[in-house]
């Protein structure tokens, strides 16, 4: 009996496995389909000065707007990680952050708007030179843009593409270490990253209103942050005690549901020009 509920246990196995591959196959051909009829947009989540409250910048988000209902990128980007369709669908976030800048610059909006971007885009060669040929013939400058990148790919990053950050950098453009508190980061090795934000993931501050130690952890963490010459943004803030903290124990900037939830463009650019941009956290 144990023999034959083992082979239940392989074949059941290989079913999910079977399953599995397949859901990723149709994935896979819908992602394709997806990125040819041009089914993804960014939305834009404001940041936010911790002591004013006043707008800083903006992350862009990407979207998959689905024939059957809008999808948040954890459900599609790793399969877009795994096939390498990230290259494509990164081509034209870069096409459509460099676009969104230029009509910003255009209507005097100099606040700065951070990209994501994944390991297997700053591995692949000609992407630093397209995100600098886009920004340039947007016509806005460098320094608009920030390049959001995770803690673990600094960490393990290649001499080539740590190379082609620094150069964006030297353009102007800033850098910043995402999800900080995540990963295994090398603190000797911060140091010598070419970073100019780090933001504390939400796991760091989700609690600071709560617990005692956590508020601690934080402002221990904001001090390395500084220590390093860098400034300090807290993510996914959701209270206005969350912020209030954060501002207290020195965290420079906040993004978060409590400051705005990610918004399209025109909603984002309404909620620029309302009180609510400059007086949020006033109170
Ligand atoms: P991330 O860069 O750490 O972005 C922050 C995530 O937290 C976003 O999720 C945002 O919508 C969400 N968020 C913002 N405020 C709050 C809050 O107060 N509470 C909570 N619980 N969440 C909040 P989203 O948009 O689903 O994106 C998930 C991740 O996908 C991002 O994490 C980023 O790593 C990646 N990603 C998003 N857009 C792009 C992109 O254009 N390119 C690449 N390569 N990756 C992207
Ligand atoms: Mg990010
Ligand atoms: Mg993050
Ligand atoms: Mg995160």
């Amino acid at each position: 009996a144990a023999k034959a509920g083992g082979r239940g246990q392989v074949h059941a196995f290989d079913a999910t496995l079977a399953a599995g591959l397949a859901a990723r196959k149709a994935l896979e051909q819908e992602l394709r389909a997806g990125i040819d009829r041009g089914e993804f947009g960014l939305v834009f989540q404001p940041q936010v000065l911790a002591a004013t409250g006043s707008v800083c910048g903006a992350e862009a988000l990407v979207r998959w707007h689905h024939p059957d209902g809008m999808r948040l990128p954890g459900s599609f980007l790793p399969c877009a990680e795994e096939t390498g369709l990230i290259i494509e669908l990164g081509d034209r976030i870069v096409q459509d952050v460099a676009a969104t800048i230029g009509r910003w610059h255009e209507k005097g909006i100099r606040h700065r708007l951070s990209v994501n971007i994944s390991a297997r885009e700053l591995d692949h060669a000609s992407f630093v030179r397209k995100l600098r040929d886009a920004v340039a013939s947007a016509g806005a400058p460098a320094s608009m843009l920030e390049l959001e990148l995770k803690e673990s790919l600094l960490m393990g990053c290649s001499e080539d593409a740590l190379d082609a950050v620094t150069l964006l950098r030297g353009d102007g453009a800033s850098i910043a270490l995402d999800d900080f508190g995540t990963g295994f980061s090398s603190i000797a090795r911060l140091r010598e990253l070419p970073i100019d934000r780090v933001k504390l993931d939400r796991a760091l501050t989700i609690h600071v209103a709560q617990s005692e130690e956590a508020r601690a952890i934080a402002q221990a963490l904001v001090g390395l942050v500084h220590g390093l010459g860098c400034t300090a943004v807290a993510e996914g803030i959701e209270s206005a005690d969350q912020a209030k903290i954060l501002r207290m124990i020195g965290c420079d900037v906040l993004q978060g549901y409590a400051i705005a939830a990610p918004m399209e463009e025109a909603a984002f650019l309404d909620w620029l020009g309302s009180p609510a941009a400059g007086r949020r956290l006033a109170s």
